[in-house]
C-alpha cells in the first residue's frame, strides 16, 4: 500500500488545538501525550510591518494516521474535526501535487516505512 499522510495547510490554521483533544480522545491518550501537537511560531516582526505569526501541526510518532477509522473508509479524526478545512488526508503522491500548488504548507508521513 501506498504511504499516506497529512497535508497541513497552515496558512489557515488558526490554533483552535480541536486536532489536539480530538486525536487524544479518538486513541484514549492521557492528557499530556499527543498524537499531534500545536507549535506556534511567532509572533515577532522582522521587517517594517512584516510579522512572523504561525501555528503549525505537527503529528507525533503516536500518530497512526487513525488507522482503525480509515480502515472503515473514514478520516482521520483531526481531518474530521477541523473547522478551519486546512489538513487533508491522502496518499503521499497525491499530496505532494497539491503541496506544490501553494506556498505555507506542510506534509507529513508519520508511518511512512511501517506500511
Ligand atoms: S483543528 Fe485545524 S485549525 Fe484547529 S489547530 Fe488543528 S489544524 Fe489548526
Ligand atoms: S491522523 Fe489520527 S492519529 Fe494522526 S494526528 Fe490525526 S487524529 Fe491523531
Amino acid at each position: 500500500m501506498e504511504a499516506h499522510g497529512l497535508l497541513i495547510d497552515y496558512e489557515w490554521c488558526s490554533g483552535c488545538h480541536t486536532c489536539e483533544t480530538a486525536c487524544q480522545m479518538e486513541h484514549g491518550m492521557p492528557k499530556e501525550q499527543f498524537g499531534i501537537k500545536i507549535s506556534e511560531v511567532g509572533p515577532w516582526e522582522y521587517a517594517p510591518e512584516k510579522w512572523q505569526y504561525a501555528y503549525v501541526p505537527i503529528p507525533t510518532d503516536q500518530c497512526d494516521l487513525c488507522a482503525a477509522r480509515t480502515a472503515e473508509g473514514k478520516l482521520p479524526t483531526c481531518v474530521h474535526h477541523c473547522q478551519a478545512k486546512c489538513m487533508t488526508y491522502g496518499s503521499v503522491s497525491e499530496l505532494a501535487k497539491k503541496l506544490a500548488e501553494k506556498p505555507k504548507q506542510a506534509l507529513f508521513c508519520p508511518t511512512s516505512g511501517k506500511e
